[in-house]
């Protein structure tokens, strides 16, 4: 559920805003959220999700979702329909829904009243001579032999460009601007194409596409956007979209800000380096619970809540925005940590019999699915004579402050008796098979006489433990910045070398026998283990299967502190 607290952090855009609308330059600001359809949403896109959505939902606003579709190659109605749900997973909903090639007819009749103003030219020269033609950071540019064609002549040609009669590249058309001005992205900045490439929505209707600081400037400009929230990236060509936006006349004037992007390490967050991993096969989709992906988040058990939170922590400015994975991890437990119920899982079974346990009985003791949230209710922990317990809680030979079972040793079962280790049952190579308990009859739900026992260990009924696939993910990653690593010859290493290989295994584990009663995405925490969730697509009530969405301590730091 989304609250206006969720958005109330402090920044300058919401100072910017705040007096926009104090001094009545507008009545109600209007954002948008921008992607282009070439991949799938990720934790980079979420930030300007909250931050665009957020900001209207916080001024009772408008937030618009605008496909920038101009690159047809790229895209495609896969990738609209993931970015739609994921949007909405995240708990927003768009004022209204528009792409850019909606506007294609428009975009094209501006050019031509640009044309009519002598404020565009169509131009003949190639990319590599255009390059040669635009100078540098500190040379000016030179203008193009083409530059001072007829307004008629322009009108002429860029008529017959649409009309597909030019070979896709042999001309474009650009903006009559300045070849000397210090901002490169002045100087005569390309806004047509030829290109013959099938459009997922306009498919062959057009051969000449528009480019993007165009497009989206004048999209701005239709959908009277106040508040035109983007990457620090666009920057530079703010002059441009400023220079876009007042020389087609419209009436309403948007304006651009610039944020920081959104760096999460152990981590790549760019569509094509995604698609990279996708189309290799490193891992099984772009919803791979591996991924930094919405939908990968969301499989792996991330909430929309928890990515709410992650994103009004790591805050807005144009400072760097470079985020341990810690962090967000860190938001995902602490909305888990109120939202999950809690049950047992046991992941590397041993067996234990109770000696002095009557096999006739199960005694079943009430145990609250959340000590803090007792209407999650409660569930029926049978005890019977053999159990199961984590193969982790039990030591040989127990190192210093060990807390758990050791021959010899005692430790209470969770909801139940404390019980005492007489024998272990080893293999020939000395691998331990099961163990032989005894249960002190009058420590249930009181404290042992005479004697401290601190450890509390988790277990199951072996009668009605059922099986379970448990798929253990880690980070993909084995280094904070996998796409910055330069190797001996100075050159940046491939990302795809620092892949963890053990970023996942699936094991058969046992747990209780609320699993089959489990629709997909159930999120729980497995006591002493984790958070764990259902898997959207593998999981059934017959076959559960779960995926770790995070362990509850953060195990990365603890490997750090030790080195
Ligand atoms: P990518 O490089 O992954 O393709 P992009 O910026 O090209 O990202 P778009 O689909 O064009 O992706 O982005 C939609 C909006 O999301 C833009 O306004 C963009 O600035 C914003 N955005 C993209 N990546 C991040 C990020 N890492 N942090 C914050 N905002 C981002
Ligand atoms: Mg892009």
């Amino acid at each position: 559920m989304l609250n206006k607290d969720q958005f109330a952090d402090n920044h300058f855009i919401r100072t910017i805003i705040e007096e926009d609308l104090a001094s009545g330059k507008y009545q109600r600001i209007v954002t948008r959220f921008p992607p282009e359809p070439n991949g799938y949403l990720h934790i980079g896109h979420v930030k300007a999700i909250c931050l665009n959505f957020g900001l209207a939902y916080l001024y009772d606003g408008l937030c618009n979702l605008r496909f920038d579709d101009t690159n047809p190659e790229k895209e495609s109605d896969e990738y609209v329909r993931a970015i739609e749900e994921d949007v909405r997973w995240l708990g927003f909903q768009w004022h209204e829904q528009h792409f850019a090639s909606e506007y294609f007819e428009q975009l094209y009749q501006y050019a031509v009243d640009l044309i009519h103003a002598g404020k565009a030219y169509v131009d003949d020269l190639d990319a590599e001579e255009m390059r040669r033609y635009r100078g540098t950071l500190t040379e000016a540019g030179k203008d193009s032999p083409y530059r001072q064609r007829s307004i008629e002549e322009n009108l002429d040609l860029f008529q017959r460009m649409r009309a597909g009669e030019f070979p896709d590249g042999s001309k474009t058309l650009r903006l009559k601007i300045d070849m000397a001005a210090g901002n490169i992205n002045l100087r005569d900045p390309v806004i047509y194409r030829i290109r013959r490439a099938r459009h997922h929505r306009t498919g062959d209707q057009w051969v000449i596409y528009p480019m993007y600081d165009y497009t989206h400037a004048i999209s701005d400009a239709i959908e009277h956007i106040t508040h035109s929230l983007c990457t620090l990236e666009f920057e530079a060509h703010r002059p441009l979209y400023n220079w876009v936006v007042e020389h087609i006349g419209m009436a309403h004037q948007p304006h651009q800000y610039e944020f920081s992007r959104l760096e999460l390490l152990y981590s790549v967050t760019s569509k094509r380096k995604l698609n990279q991993l996708v189309v290799q096969g490193h891992v099984s989709g772009w919803d791979d619970p591996r991924m930094p992906t919405v939908s990968g988040m969301r499989r792996r058990g991330y909430t929309a809540q928890g990515l709410r939170l992650f994103s009004k922590r790591i805050g807005i400015s144009k400072s760097e925005n470079v985020v341990d994975m810690s962090v967000l991890e860190g938001a995902i437990r602490e909305d888990l940590e109120n939202v999950a119920p809690r049950m047992i899982a046991v992941l590397n079974p041993i067996k234990v019999e109770l000696v002095n346990y009557d096999e006739a009985i199960t005694e079943s003791r009430q145990a609250p699915f959340h000590q803090q949230h007792p209407e999650m209710g409660e569930r029926l922990m049978p005890l019977t004579k053999t159990i199961y317990i984590e193969a982790d809680d039990f030591a040989l030979e127990p190192p210093k402050g060990w807390q758990r079972l050791t021959p010899g040793g005692e430790v209470r079962l969770r909801y139940s008796y404390v019980i005492k280790c007489e024998e272990v049952i080893q293999d020939a190579s000395g691998r331990v098979i099961s163990l032989k308990c005894r249960i002190d009859h009058d420590t249930l739900g009181q404290k042992p006489q005479g004697r401290k026992v601190k450890g509390v260990i988790h277990w199951l009924s072996t009668e009605h433990a059922v099986p379970a696939k448990v798929r253990l993910y880690d980070r993909l990653f084995t280094v904070p910045r996998p796409d910055a690593v330069r190797g001996d010859d100075g050159q940046y290493r491939d990302y795809i070398e620092f892949i963890n290989p053990e970023s996942v295994t699936e094991i058969d584990a046992l747990v209780e026998p609320v699993a089959n009663t489990l629709p997909a995405e159930a999120h729980y925490q497995f006591e002493r283990l984790g958070y764990f969730v259902t898997d959207r697509y593998d999981h059934s009530a017959e076959n559960p299967v779960f995926n770790r969405t995070v362990t509850l301590r953060d195990t990365w730091q603890a490997q750090a502190d030790k080195k």
